[in-house]
């Protein structure tokens, strides 16, 4: 028998290649190795479940099993991937070695940890995958039935933490959220958008303490005491850490893959190793290339995971094909002010332009009709697809 093409990782990324792969090839064998049980969920909603009062079992949507039967795939769950050989085309897994034909790296990414000092330090959680939510919500349950009386503190305002904190206080939670910048989404936002939903998550009795960071974490006789930048001090019983992911590139860096803040992939998706592939929030995509960047960068998203797949079953299956990026906005799920945002490239020159407040073009430093990217919140967010259209035309 021919030697399979092999996926590690049970994400969105390993999960779709599969999907893809089979549309366009119903025999070649397919294994994937991944080092969690391997069950299908959509990421996106760990982020929104206690408002839906979902715990992590009726996050899955299809139990591994059965999405591997349907999909012919052999499933290897709870096995670590400890080495790529490229030169044998073997992978050393907890399992023993298994030889490839073609390799998919979907690895995914890593919370960052921030240093932080505190005795209590090693107990601040992150959420990236329905493993780590089982453990966050377990943990909170644990603290009593009254949200009301529960204090969850929210390292950072970025995507995931804003989520985080319109989902838990919509559920009744007390949440306070710590940030460096003065406001919340200073990276995706223009100011007054940020504003915006400052105001709309206050509603929700959120609490900001912004133009801070956390520097400790104690245990007290008041639940946990966060010491900030700032001087203050802040009482919490349980604390999240959601201040930015990384590329998983380890295993690709020991095994000689070329990688920088993800792993290199070419338009076709391939890595520097004949035979190897690499796509998801463990990725640098060059199709995805800055303005003057030589190469490309990570879109740690789910529609360019869509996309990604698909390109690279393509190419699985010799059909040679470059992956090109559409204009992909991203939902934030914060309900109480629904956004959506399409950032420019880092590095685009150029500046934000507000039509009418809920509206923004980033309109280009060179030409001020050309836009790079648009943010819309509240009822405008409906827009979202006749502004993709606008500037798929204008570009
Ligand atoms: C809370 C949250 C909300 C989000 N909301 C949105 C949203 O609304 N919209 C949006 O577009 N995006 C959103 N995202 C981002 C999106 O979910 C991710 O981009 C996507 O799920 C990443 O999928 P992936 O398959 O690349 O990685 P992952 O899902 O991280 O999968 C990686 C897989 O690799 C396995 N693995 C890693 N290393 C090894 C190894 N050495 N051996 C074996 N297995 C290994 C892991 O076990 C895992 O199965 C959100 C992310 C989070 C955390």
């Amino acid at each position: 028998m021919s030697h399979p093409v092999l996926i590690i990782g049970a994400g969105l990324a390993g999960w779709q290649t599969a999907r893809e792969f089979r549309k366009l090839d119903t025999t070649t064998p397919i294994t994937l190795v991944t080092a969690n049980a391997g069950d299908f969920y959509a990421k996106p909603t760990l982020s929104n479940a206690f408002g839906q009062k979902r715990g992590p079992a009726q996050l899955v949507t299809t139990p591994a099993a059965t999405i591997a039967q349907t999909l012919n795939v052999t499933l290897l769950p709870h096995t670590q991937v400890t080495a790529i050989d490229t030169a044998t085309q073997t992978l050393h897994t907890s399992a023993g070695p298994l030889p490839y034909r073609d390799l998919v790296l979907a690895t995914g990414a890593q919370p960052i940890r921030v240093p932080l000092q505190g005795d209590a330090a090693d107990g601040v959680l992150s959420v990236n995958s329905l493993d780590d939510f089982a453990v966050f919500h377990q943990r909170l349950t644990a603290l009593g039935e009254d949200a009301s009386q529960v204090r969850v503190a929210i390292m950072g305002a970025g995507l995931i933490g804003c989520e985080f904190a319109n989902d838990l206080a919509g559920a009744g939670y007390q949440v306070t959220v710590i940030d460096p910048y003065d406001r919340p989404l200073a990276a995706l936002l223009p100011p007054t958008a940020s504003t915006q939903l400052q105001a709309a998550l206050s509603e929700l009795a959120v609490q900001w303490q912004l133009g801070a960071t956390v520097q400790s974490v104690n245990a007290g006789s008041d639940g946990l005491s966060l010491g900030l930048s700032n001087g203050q001090t802040l009482s919490a019983d349980i604390v999240l850490s959601a201040v930015g992911l990384r590329a998983d590139t380890a295993l690709a860096q020991a095994s000689g893959i070329a990688v920088e803040r993800g792993i290199l992939v070419d338009k076709q998706l391939r890595t520097s190793a004949s035979h190897v592939w690499a796509l998801g929030d463990a990725a640098q995509y060059a199709s995805a290339a800055s303005p003057g960047a030589l190469t490309g960068r990570t879109l740690p998203y789910v529609m360019p995971i869509m996309a990604a797949a698909k390109a690279l079953a393509a190419n699985l299956h010799g059909t040679d094909t470059a992956l090109a990026f559409q204009a992909m906005p991203v939902a934030i799920k914060t309900p109480a002010l629904p956004i959506v945002a399409h950032p420019p490239a880092p590095g685009q020159l150029g500046q934000w332009v507000e039509q009418v407040l809920g509206e923004w073009w980033f309109a280009s430093a060179e030409a001020a009709d050309t836009h790079h990217g648009f943010v819309l919140t509240g009822s405008h967010t409906s827009k979202r697809m006749t502004l993709v259209k606008q500037m798929a035309a204008a570009a």
